[in-house]
């Protein structure tokens, strides 16, 4: 059952830098998948792709019930089933946790909803999800009064209010020390199998992709160096 794929994807920045070469992957529904690599082996624009924010040089991307990523319109549709989680949270930092979820709820509706207040639904959605990741009494805390494990939790509940089908997640452990990145990565694994969401997160350090992933997607200079699951990689070392 695949939800997601990526067909002959090429990527090449200004400046003639190849970021993806003929990159083809398919993700199945309900995986939990890792892209590791170092730095500038090119996750983040396999992710953005994904997402329809990085527009291929060449091939194409298909989302299930979509069809090919052909159109702004399609993108757009894509994009609210879709969700991202980052580095660096990406939070409006002066502005409470709910309020900061309750922005998930704006990528939800469409763009006219968007422009009315949000019902009370959503209010109550929006806290339900920041119990999920065990910061309800933070609620109407500011976010920048939360420690960085506090402030990723509260951008998984952004990502979780918008109800996807798939959560994008870059970096999303890189700032984080060891123990709170472990934290961070089961609450994350966790919340996707509840709600059968399809994850796909990139990292760089393999004891974690190890633990919690399903499957492994090892990137290097621009290509697929393997594609396996964990316990593959461990009778390989
Ligand atoms: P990773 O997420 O694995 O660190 P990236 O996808 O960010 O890798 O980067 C892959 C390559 O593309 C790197 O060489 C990086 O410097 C380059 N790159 C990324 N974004 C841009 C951009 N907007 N313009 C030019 N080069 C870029
Ligand atoms: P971190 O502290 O995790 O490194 P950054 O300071 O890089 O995060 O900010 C992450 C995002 O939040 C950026 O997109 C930035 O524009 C935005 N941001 C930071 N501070 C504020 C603020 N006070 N109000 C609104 N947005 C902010």
């Amino acid at each position: 059952d695949i939800i997601l794929s990526v067909d002959g994807l090429n990527v090449t920045y200004p400046g003639n830098v190849r970021a993806l070469a003929d990159t083809s992957v398919a993700f199945r529904k309900g995986q939990f998948t890792v892209l590791l690599g170092l730095s500038g082996a090119g996750k983040s624009t396999l992710l953005r792709s994904l997402n329809g924010l990085v527009k291929p040089t060449a091939g194409h991307v298909e989302a299930q019930g979509i069809g090919r990523l052909s159109s702004a319109a399609l993108i757009r549709r894509h994009r609210r089933a879709t969700a991202m989680v980052f580095q660096h949270h990406q939070l409006l930092h002066r502005k409470t946790a709910l309020a900061n979820v309750l922005t998930g709820r704006l990528a939800y509706h469409s763009t006219l909803r968007s422009l009315v207040p949000l019902p009370r639904e959503d209010q109550e959605l929006a806290l339900h999800c920041l119990e999920r990741v065990g910061l309800a009494d933070k609620a109407l805390s500011r976010v920048d009064q939360l420690s960085g494990g506090q402030q990723q939790r509260v951008g998984i509940a952004r990502a979780l209010a918008q109800k996807p089908r798939i959560i994008l997640a870059d970096e999303p452990v890189a700032s984080l020390d060891p123990s709170t990145s472990e934290r961070v990565l089961a609450l994350l694994q966790r919340v996707c199998r509840e709600d059968g969401i399809t994850a796909i997160v990139s990292l760089h350090q393999l004891d974690y992709a190890q633990r919690f992933a399903d499957r492994i997607i090892g990137l290097a200079d621009a290509h697929v160096v393997f594609d396996a699951a964990p316990a593959a990689l461990d009778r390989s070392q």
